[in-house]
């Protein structure tokens, strides 16, 4: 990059969103500064996927090598029936995707991927100036006085000045309501149960042992709940998202620490398999309840714009939440790297322009699954089975063509993006 065409970005949130984002941004040669509230940057135990469609942006962002070595890659898609545990749907993954797709479905520990993405941020070798990271601090103001030079302000009033503001601080962002874009919060009416479940536990009983023989992506679908796991750090955990109603006894609860009773019992009338799973699970288990935002195509005010779920939260029902803020950071990381600082605003507006009809489509496809995965039985429900079990790869009537490809990008100027693994 040009001299004088290197100018700053302050992100706000080290979220996988933020991080990405700051990784890409740093590789375009822009000198980033990461403000995040919590006193020690991290991710919760718990697992997360990656579909190709964000496994591309993290290869093009040269972290092959590094992936590799903490994911866990499931050879199929599953979906089983809620009674019996029969399998009503199957999407081969693994070298299928990989071929198909030109990247891979991989599965991992979200405090590894975490980890793997700060590293790349802060490694003094990696290409571009390293990220800054100020831990601690929280962003309470956008100061805009001066429009080209937005500062963000935190709790302790120490003053961060940049040329553009990425504001990638979550689902509740503070920074989206400091620049007065719209109110778009839902609550979905359920809720999560978070857990991760020992590998050698369930190994060692022969009613969960065959979740070791493949590994899979599952998800359960029944009557208004639906199930989902899948094995992380080959073999180390079974990671359980399991998610049900939200109860009115919860009060006004945000998170909260579950049973393993309490996670038992909401599966209890299901296939044997299920609750045998669950009952394992020990300690550790997180509930809270599920937002996500309305569609709204407005992520920018000036040069301060918004990604990840500060603008298209969703509901984890595709699994594709940290996915699309990864192409969110991908597609600003072209737009900011190829202006200079006069043009920062158009170039936010071309990121929001490619980005957000695309972003809101998941957001209505992850919606529908609450209603698709969750039909009781009965002829709906048979419909859908019937079609699962014709279908070779569709959900809904999302296909996953169109979401495993992602976001169009300029690859031209890219050579880590070949994929090499036929060589
Ligand atoms: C049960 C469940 C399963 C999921 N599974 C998947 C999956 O398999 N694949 C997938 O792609 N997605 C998945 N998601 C979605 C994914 O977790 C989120 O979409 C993703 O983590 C959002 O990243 P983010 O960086 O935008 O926000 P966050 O991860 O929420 O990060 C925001 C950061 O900003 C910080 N912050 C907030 N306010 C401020 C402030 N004022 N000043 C400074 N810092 C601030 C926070 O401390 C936080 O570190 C799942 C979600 C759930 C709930």
């Amino acid at each position: 990059m040009a001299l004088g065409q290197s100018y700053e970005v302050s992100v706000v949130g080290g979220g996988l969103g933020g991080l990405t984002a700051a990784l890409a941004l740093r590789h375009k040669g822009l000198r980033v500064t990461v403000l995040e509230q919590a006193a020690e940057l991290g991710e919760v135990g718990a697992g997360i996927q990656t579909a190709p469609n964000a496994s591309r942006i993290l290869m093009r962002l040269g972290l092959r090598r590094q992936l590799e070595a903490i994911r866990t890659e499931p050879q199929d898609q599953v979906r089983r029936r809620w009674q019996d545990g029969s399998i009503i749907g199957l999407t081969p993954l693994g070298r299928h995707v990989q071929e198909k797709f030109n990247a891979p479905y991989w599965h991992y520990h979200r405090a590894d991927l975490h980890r793997t993405i700060l590293q790349a941020c802060t490694d003094p070798l990696g290409s571009g100036p390293a990220v800054r990271i100020h831990t601690g601090s929280r962003v309470v103001d956008v100061d805009r006085t001066r429009p080209d030079r937005p500062t963000a302000v935190t709790q302790d009033g120490v003053r961060h000045e940049a040329d553009v503001i990425i504001g990638a601080d979550g689902v509740h962002s503070r920074v989206r309501d400091l620049i007065g874009a719209e109110d778009t919060l839902v609550f979905s009416g359920d809720m999560a149960f978070r857990t991760l479940i020992p590998g050698d536990l369930l190994r060692s009983d022969p009613a969960t042992r065959f979740l070791f023989d493949r590994y899979q992506s599952t998800i359960w679908y029944g009557p208004g709940r639906h199930l989902v796991h899948y094995v992380i750090r080959g073999g180390e955990w079974l990671n359980i998202v399991g998610c049900v109603p939200w109860k009115a006894e919860y009060g006004e609860k945000k998170t909260f620490a579950g049973t393993t009773d309490m996670l038992v019992d909401a599966y209890a009338d299901w296939d044997d398999r299920a609750p045998a799973i669950l009952a394992k699970a020990k300690g550790d288990i997180t509930c809270f309840p599920l937002y996500h935002r309305r569609r709204d195509p407005n992520w920018v005010d000036g040069q301060v714009a918004l990604l990840g779920d500060a603008c298209h939260a969703m509901l984890p029902y595709q699994a594709q939440g940290a996915s699309q803020a990864m192409e969110d950071a991908a597609v600003l990381a072209e737009e900011l790297g190829a202006v200079t600082r006069d043009n920062i605003a158009s170039a936010l507006q071309r990121y929001v322009n490619r980005r957000s009809r695309h972003a809101g489509m998941v957001q209505q496809a992850s919606l529908r699954n609450q209603i698709f995965y969750r039909y009781a039985d009965g002829p709906e429900q048979q419909a859908r089975d019937t079609e699962l079990g014709d279908a070779f790869d569709g959900e809904s009537d999302v296909s996953y063509d169109w979401l495993w490809s992602g976001t169009p990008l300029d690859t031209a100027d890219d050579e880590s993006f070949a994929y090499r693994h036929h060589h």
